[in-house]
């Protein structure tokens, strides 16, 4: 029996027909959802894009050859347990393997979730002595996890710590909360980004412009107000928000709301996400689109992270080929004789 199975049943929003098959999704992929995102999905239709990102499907138990279980390749760059090392001037620090909602298509779902919570006393010492020992490092992302689901004694406790490296300018947050858990922004977890000494930046994860919610304003309304500068991360998602008009919201709600889109991330090659995955090239023709009617804030750069490590590639669509510039200065030059 899993609790969150029968918690989504009583509430409606999966069929107690479908429990056994989703049991079985529930013990390979953790299972999790909060009330506000349970608040916003729409009980008559099976498409609802909240449901689709939150609550599991049996699609999920279809797992592709090419599929891995580190499609990123985390733990090849991992000197030490919870640090991740790719980028010479910065690094991943994943201080807890909780989230408050597993998104179905997430990257790292062999990581997240599960018994392994927190990182141990010694775990986040030899992780900040990693930081302290490579004067290279000049931004440190705390993810995860989800940064934000701690405590704010032991936010503190990190953020006190990493104050005390002098090489380290940059503090980048990757959280979900400002999404799925808004009330957890509260004065406190502000005025303990706002006192760092280090410059503390935001980036907060968003899909669906449904997911921009009068409690959303609130929680970003109070972090820009503590001057913490608010980015974004978007998947694009098959089925969910895979086209012009659902992107275009999006982007210009968060704008709205002072939130700058950075990165749309094309789907990783995690296990049991296929149904979730488009071609690049459908990627490509919606960002040619948007280019075109979006404004120059709102575009986010479309990214992807190569299989094994090899880091993030853009997917910007080429617009310039050699010589194309210079043809059309050649013909603007005709026809003005
Ligand atoms: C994505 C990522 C970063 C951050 O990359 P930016 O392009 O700076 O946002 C850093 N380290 C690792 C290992 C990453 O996967
Ligand atoms: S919040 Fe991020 S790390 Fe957590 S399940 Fe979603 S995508 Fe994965």
């Amino acid at each position: 029996m899993n609790k969150q199975i029968n918690h989504l049943i009583k509430q409606n929003i999966i069929a107690s027909g479908d429990k056994r098959e989703l049991e079985k999704v529930a013990n390979q992929f953790s299972v999790a959802i909060t009330d506000e995102m349970i608040a916003l999905i729409d009980q008559n239709d099976p498409d609802d894009p909240i449901r689709k990102q939150f609550t599991p499907s049996k699609e999920e138990l279809n797992i592709t050859a090419e599929e891995r279980e580190d499609p990123i390749g985390d733990h090849t760059f991992e000197p030490v347990k919870g640090i991740t090392h790719r980028y010479p001037d910065r690094v991943l620090l994943k201080p807890l393997h909780t989230c408050p909602v597993y998104c179905r298509f997430c990257f790292r779902r062999e990581d997240v979730g599960g018994d392994t919570k927190l990182m141990s006393p010694k775990e986040l010492d030899d992780a900040i002595n990693y930081i302290q020992n490579h004067d290279e490092i000049w931004e440190v992302i705390l993810t995860g996890g989800d940064p934000l689901l701690l405590s704010p004694r032991r936010l503190k406790k990190i953020l006190d710590r990493l104050d005390n490296i002098a090489h380290v300018k940059i503090i980048r947050i990757h959280s979900k909360v400002p999404i799925v858990d808004p009330k957890r922004i509260t004065n406190e977890v502000c005025n303990l980004l706002k006192s760092s000494s280090k410059t503390v930046w935001l980036a907060i994860h968003a899909n669906h412009p449904k997911e921009i919610t009068p409690a959303f304003k609130a929680a970003t309304d109070l972090l820009s107000d503590s001057g913490i500068p608010l980015i974004s991360q978007t998947v694009l998602l098959k089925g969910i928000n895979d086209n012009v008009q659902t992107l275009d919201l999006l982007f210009r709600k968060l704008v709205e709301h002072k939130v700058k889109p950075y990165y749309l991330h094309h789907p990783d090659l995690a296990k049991g996400t296929s149904h979730f995955r488009l071609p690049i090239e459908e990627g490509q023709d919606l960002m040619k689109t948007l280019h075109t009617q979006l404004s120059g804030i709102c575009k986010p750069t479309y990214v992807y992270d190569i299989p094994g490590g090899f880091g993030k590639m853009p997917l910007t669509p080429t617009y310039y080929k050699t010589g194309e510039i210079e043809d059309i200065h050649g013909d603007i030059h005709d026809v003005k004789g």
